[in-house]
């Protein structure tokens, strides 16, 4: 018997999608328009707990409207990590804004005591403003990626921005249902901590509304602004009056009708994708070479993505494990290439990048699906096993 296709990351639709998305075509309330786009709003807001949420058409949409309300302009300076997806730093620029890239800390997200020196060393406060010595321009915001369902540092990341004027934009796209269990934070969930937070619903997310995203806020007005530039900035729905330059971002009915079916769902998807994670931890981390990445201590994660890293003496490299398994029929991906590395980033200021470089050599996401059986991950555990005698 041939063995079945193990992809690394797919929807889970088993709950009430055909139902919603029926109604909303049924009732042919398909468009931005619509009962769902509005029910899904608020049951995210209600799930983790902020004043409001805006639906957008997909994550990258909301990070741009997100920094943009945050005052990023033509000039200014964004920080971010160099180790992320190319989506939490592309609105950057959108804005004529230009990124600086930091380095990442063991929990793969933005290395927040690194921020603190650079703050320190490369920079000034004049004024209430941070400003970059080299370069001379005002740094305003940080981007912080809760990598993999992680948490970054945020109880420090909180006290550095508030030493040093900086506005927090959280890149939760990853990391919905991820929460803080200990400490002052506790009981915050990712995306709720800085002055916003985006959530994505792509079909590798945690759920899913075929693209979409949310931005969310504890910020009243942030919220109405947000909700404006996604929505054509109309300052008058009659007559058509716009008194800025907006965006069609909004979500239609039938990506909000999926993704509220899929919000029924999300905490069975985290119970099931911890038991996989703690099923893998335990079988791989005794394989020499082997080790699966951990989840912060005082956060409950959402348990997105695993990270495995490859070292010596594991007899392949990270490389050609991901050849050998893709024989095998199972899908792996390396950690993303560094963005400070790319094209359209190379000559932006970086500072100390040491960590990441090491993550990027040696980590590989392993499949982690919600509808992943346990016989699944036996065979994967039992592939990379095998792999390495
Ligand atoms: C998925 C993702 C995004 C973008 O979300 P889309 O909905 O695909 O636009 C941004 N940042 C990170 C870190 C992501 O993983």
């Amino acid at each position: 018997m041939s063995q079945k296709f193990i992809p690394l990351s797919v929807p889970n639709l088993k709950g009430r999608e055909l139902e919603y998305v029926t109604e909303a075509i049924e009732t042919e309330w398909v468009s931005t328009g619509g009962r769902f786009v509005d029910e899904f709003e608020q049951n995210i807001a209600s799930y983790v707990k902020v004043k409001g949420a805006v639906s957008c058409q997909n994550g990258t949409a909301g990070l741009h409207v997100a920094l943009q309300v945050c005052g990023i302009s033509m000039g200014d300076e964004v920080i971010v990590p160099t180790m992320t997806f190319v989506a939490a730093v592309n609105p950057v620029r959108y804005l004529g804004a230009e990124p600086i890239f930091l380095d990442c800390d063991d929990s793969l997200c933005l290395d927040v005591e690194k921020l603190r020196t650079f703050c320190l060393e490369e920079c000034e406060v004049v004024e209430d403003k941070l400003i970059n010595k080299k370069t001379k321009k005002q740094i305003k915001a940080v981007v912080a990626v809760h990598v993999f369902g992680n948490m970054c540092d945020m109880e420090k990341l909180v006290e550095i921005a508030d030493q040093f004027y900086l506005k927090i934009i959280e890149d939760a796209t990853e990391a919905l249902g991820t929460f803080y269990t200990e400490g002052t934070l506790k009981g915050k969930y990712a995306g709720t901590i800085g002055t916003a937070g985006v959530y994505s619903f792509n079909g590798n997310k945690i759920i899913t509304t075929g693209g979409g995203g949310m931005i969310v806020s504890n910020d009243e007005q942030f919220l109405k602004r947000a909700k404006h530039l996604t929505t054509q900035a109309k300052s008058d729905e009659i007559y058509y009056t716009h008194d800025e330059v907006g965006y069609n971002y909004r979500m239609t009915n039938l990506q909000a009708a999926m993704g509220l079916a899929q919000l029924e769902q999300l905490e069975d998807f985290i119970e099931t994708k911890k038991i996989n994670y703690l099923f893998y931890k335990r079988e791989l981390d005794a394989v020499d070479g082997l080790s699966l990445l951990e989840f912060r201590k005082n956060i409950r994660s959402n348990y997105w993505f695993y990270a495995l890293f490859v070292d010596n003496p594991y007899p392949l490299n990270r490389d050609d494990l991901i050849k050998h398994l893709g024989e095998r029929k199972i899908q792996l991906r390396p950690i993303w290439d560094l963005i400070s590395y790319q094209k359209p980033y190379y000559m932006n200021q970086t500072y100390r990048i040491e960590k990441a470089k090491t993550y990027l050599r040696h980590v590989v996401n392993i499949p982690c699906s919600s509808n992943l059986s346990k016989e699944d991950v036996q065979h994967v555990i039992n592939c990379l096993k095998a792999s390495g005698v």
